[in-house]
């Protein structure tokens, strides 16, 4: 029996056994003139079909519901929204936040370099066919202007790192654009996408924020746990060296002090004096370890580090690798990466040779 049949026979038979309760209470006489079997199945055909006429009411006017429709015009809508990213965690966000309501298309290629990519007309197509597009912002996607023209006024093209606070390179006027990461600033673009999205998905607005919320949550453990382990650094441990500026959101969440090598986004690096003013720094802060992003050739900073008794090891600072598999695990890998690197003590010094000279 389907659903709709049986609350049909349901329906019928609690008029039945109301009107039968209420013949009960009425007088002898009329109990007897309709207890007759003949008038009974009348009436029950009667009343059969007073429910029937009474669901086909109700169904017509759950029709649309029923099909899927937002609004009381009767329209089809959309079951989904279709969402395109400019960047893998950004993909991660959206779907953890839309559910089954999006469908998230990877705009950024498997094997990219977030500093060198920009999309081809079949990225623009695949965006140009969404509602949504996200991007970091904060100049991470210098071809935003000319995208957002292309797309025209249909599609919203939402800049997630407009959402968070800047963070200057110490030193500079220039903030920092990868500020993903710190999961504070993960939370607070989630925020943003959650409008976003209810915008979009107004009938499912209840679902979205509780996703959000269990993402939030989800920021402020991994928060909580970087917190602890990075406060195990004594004060003259707890400078970050790395190939770019890349990571002063993190030193800013978790009281670090950051040194880019080559400036925000690899530009630096080939001039004497600035190697000669970064061999001073490092010396001073008595580093072990610098750090280079896993995408990226670390040429220069192994130069570096040799000159200063370091070495250097891999952080996924601009949130794309090959194997990378979400949030959490870019966070953690960097959480423990650094906390090991810069807990790392002197090199001991080499043996002196039996037959060196003494000085
Ligand atoms: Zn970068």
């Amino acid at each position: 029996m389907s659903v709709w049949s049986a609350q049909v026979t349901c329906a019928v038979r609690g008029v039945r056994r109301g009107r039968r309760v209420r013949t009960c209470g009425l007088v002898g006489i009329r109990e007897k003139r309709e207890s007759t079997e003949k008038r009974e199945d009348e009436y029950e055909r009667e009343a059969m079909l007073r429910v029937l006429k009474q669901m086909m009411k109700i169904g017509l006017a759950a029709l649309p519901g029923l099909l899927g429709c937002d609004c009381a015009c009767g329209q089809q809508a959309p079951q989904g929204v279709k969402v395109a990213s400019l960047h893998p965690l950004l993909s991660e966000m959206a779907r953890r936040i839309g559910g089954e309501e999006v469908q998230v298309v990877d705009l950024f290629p498997r094997n990219g370099d977030l500093h060198e990519f920009a999309p081809d007309g079949e990225a623009v197509a695949a965006a140009a066919d969404s509602r949504l597009v996200l991007a970091c912002g904060k100049g991470v996607e210098p071809y935003l202007d000319s995208l957002r023209e292309a797309l025209g006024p249909q599609v919203l093209l939402l800049e997630l790192g407009a959402h968070v606070p800047d963070v200057v390179l110490p030193g500079t006027r220039v903030p920092d654009p990868h500020w993903w990461n710190c999961p504070e600033n993960m939370k607070r673009a989630s925020l943003a996408l959650a409008d976003a999205l209810s915008a979009l998905l107004p009938t499912h607005g209840a679902d979205i924020a509780a996703r959000r919320l269990t993402y939030a949550q989800e920021m402020d453990r991994l928060t909580r746990t970087a917190a602890l382990q990075l406060s195990r650094l004594p004060e003259q441990r707890r400078t970050l060296v790395t190939s770019h500026a890349a990571m002063c959101h993190f030193c800013a969440a978790f009281r670090l002090r950051p040194i880019a090598a080559q400036g925000v986004a690899r530009e630096g690096g080939g001039d004497t004096a600035h190697v000669a003013q970064l061999l001073r720094e490092l010396r001073e802060s008595g580093v072990r370890c610098l750090f280079a992003d896993l995408r990226e050739a670390p040429q220069f900073l192994e130069n570096l580090a040799a000159a200063v008794g370091a070495r250097v090891d891999r952080l996924c600072m601009d949130g794309v690798a090959p194997g990378v598999t979400g949030y959490e695990d870019v966070f953690l890998h960097n959480v423990r990466t650094i906390c090991r690197g810069l807990q790392e003590d002197a090199p001991p010094p080499e043996t002196p040779s039996p037959n060196a000279s003494m000085p």
